[in-house]
């Protein structure tokens, strides 16, 4: 017990830094878990003639939250693609990426990275139909971008790599910063595509629209089915829940253990104490039975027959406690006086 059973420093952070992490995992997964129950709980509304009728009756002409899968169809205007002919949509982004490689001066490796420099989303008005073209009802989708969850399809990407001269690369050597290119993608939301909705559904002035829904509720977009976007939710879910269950046991283990090392040493200083007044008790008693004075023994006399010069050195324990001469008449086994600890070896003090 070196560190006489108080926590190393590195046992502190071990512990500090698992703690806040079980935390921060703990509170991603809660939140996680509410999306997912509540995603499980939204009402499952159609598309159909009825809708409209179905709201007009619902109180506030409002389902807080809702699941509508659908058709994206344009309300008039369309997006075309920059890239792709006869490709139309509702959503385009365009993302300018620079792709480059760092030096990491700690492991000693090149490391790749990517900034987005540029990106530009345009969308247009849109609605989401009925895989049936017969039924005309259509839900106005409001705010696409605020969804948590928007998956556009990516219709073109292209790699611009940079053109590298001798004099470039030592530069990138010495600034330890080596561009590869830009990448650039365009991805859309198509017209005709299939998309699974949820959030608030409203009938306003005769018109149905998807919102984003209440604080706390999270407004998706999906290009999957609700199944497949329920499943993808609840993986979140059981990784985040793994990740608290591990740094929380690691917590709990280092805690334990620190716990364990302070009882073995509270332990051992205790029965330290007990065998120190076993023994000044057993040397008082010795005192009376020479009828010495306490005062008048030297300090390095023989702690048993109080007389000779102590004269040897008790291995392991290291005591110098007795004369030779007492140490011969311990009986056998002999064990220390002082702390009962069995003699493995005797050396002879000399004193010079
Ligand atoms: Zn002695
Ligand atoms: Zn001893």
């Amino acid at each position: 017990m070196e560190s006489g059973g108080k926590p190393s420093t590195a046992q502190i952070v071990v512990l500090a830094t698992s703690s806040a992490l079980t935390a921060i995992f703990y509170s991603i997964y809660r939140s996680k878990a509410k999306t997912v129950s509540r995603l499980k709980e939204a009402k499952k509304v159609s598309i159909d003639q009825d809708l409209k009728g179905l709201l007009s009756e619902t109180p506030g002409r409002c389902v807080p939250y809702a699941v509508i899968e659908g058709v994206v169809r344009s309300v008039k205007d369309t997006l075309s693609s920059q890239f792709v002919d006869s490709c139309r949509g509702v959503i385009e982004r365009l993302t300018l990426k620079e792709e480059k490689m760092v030096w990491n001066r700690t492991t000693h490796l090149w490391n790749s990275t990517e900034k987005i420099i540029h990106q530009r989303t345009n969308t247009v008005p849109f609605a989401l139909g009925s895989h049936d073209d017969d039924i005309t009802t259509a839900v106005r989708v409001i705010r696409p971008l605020d969804a948590a969850e928007l998956d556009l399809e990516t219709t073109y990407e292209n790699f611009h790599p940079t053109v590298q001269s001798l004099s470039n690369v030592i530069g990138h050597f010495i600034s330890g910063e080596r561009p590869k290119g830009i990448h650039e993608t365009e991805e859309m939301l198509r017209v005709g595509d299939s998309l699974t909705g949820v959030g608030e559904l409203v009938l306003d002035n005769n018109l149905i629209k998807l919102q984003p829904p209440k604080q706390g509720f999270c407004y998706f977009l999906s290009r999957q089915d609700y199944e497949s976007l329920l499943k993808k939710q609840e993986n979140g879910v059981r990784l985040w829940r793994i990740l608290a269950l591990v740094f929380g046991l690691a917590a709990c283990s280092t805690l334990l253990f620190m716990m364990w090392r302070r009882y073995v040493h509270c332990r051992q200083s205790k029965k330290r104490r007990s065998m120190m007044e076993e023994f000044k008790e057993r040397q008082r008693k010795r005192l009376r039975e020479l009828n010495l004075e306490e005062s008048s023994v030297s300090p390095t006399s023989c702690t048993v027959c109080l007389s000779r010069e102590r004269s040897c050195v008790f291995l392991e324990c290291g005591h110098v406690c007795a004369c030779a001469h007492c140490y011969q008449a311990l009986p056998e086994p002999k064990t220390c006086p002082i702390c009962r600890a069995t003699i493995d070896r005797v050396v002879p003090l000399y004193n010079s």
